[in-house]
């Protein structure tokens, strides 16, 4: 029998979703067509909303529905983390421990898939090195991350600025997203100058 083509559609928008395989969009889809009218409008409303409201932070580039980011507007700028994407801003946030700021390059340097440093959310970062203290390296322990990170020292020491980098622990080629608050907030105790 065949499936009815709106389900095949939903099945394979859901499967385009990173880390969706095919039998996980058929239970999604499956789940949709219990849902309630209510429930669908609700679901579809909530996207929406991501879509409208939410963009990137005018100082830092983490995701935000107002024009600066909440840690933008409490914290100390004298003292920069540079990550990769927003969701390392939540993985290393969550211990608390950390007082300063962040700033997301949506991405690393990867010259054979072509992503330069102009692809990447760069220039708004030496925007606000005015009276910083210290930039954190903490793009991921692998090789892109590497390159990034120093790539980006190179251009920032030059201002008299201390460039740092997480401390080992979290293993190489591993994610800081993946990584638990323990390792997270002994990285950042035990970053060294590079
Ligand atoms: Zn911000």
């Amino acid at each position: 029998m065949k499936q009815p083509s709106s389900i095949t559609k939903l099945i394979g928008k859901f499967s385009s979703l990173p880390g969706v395989g095919i039998k996980t969009a058929q239970r999604f889809a499956y789940a949709v067509i219990d849902m309630s009218e209510a429930e669908v409008k609700d679901f579809c409303d909530a996207m929406q909303a991501v879509k409208t409201n939410v963009h990137m932070c005018t100082e830092c580039g983490n995701f935000t529905e107002n024009e600066v980011c909440d840690i933008c507007a409490h914290r100390d700028k004298s003292i920069i983390c540079v990550v990769s994407y927003p969701k390392d801003v939540i993985a290393l946030d969550k211990s608390g421990s950390y007082t300063g700021v962040y700033h997301v390059l949506h991405g690393t340097l990867n010259p054979l898939e072509g992503r330069s440093a102009d692809d990447l959310n760069i220039k708004s970062l030496f925007r606000r090195l005015d009276g910083v203290k210290e930039v954190i390296m903490a793009t991921n322990p692998d090789v892109e991350g590497e390159v990034t990170a120093t790539y980006l020292a190179k251009l920032i020491k030059p201002f008299g600025i201390k460039v740092t980098r997480l401390a080992q622990g979290i293993s190489m080629g591993s994610d800081i997203e993946y990584a638990d608050e323990v390792t997270l907030e002994r990285a950042l105790d035990g970053r060294t100058e590079i």
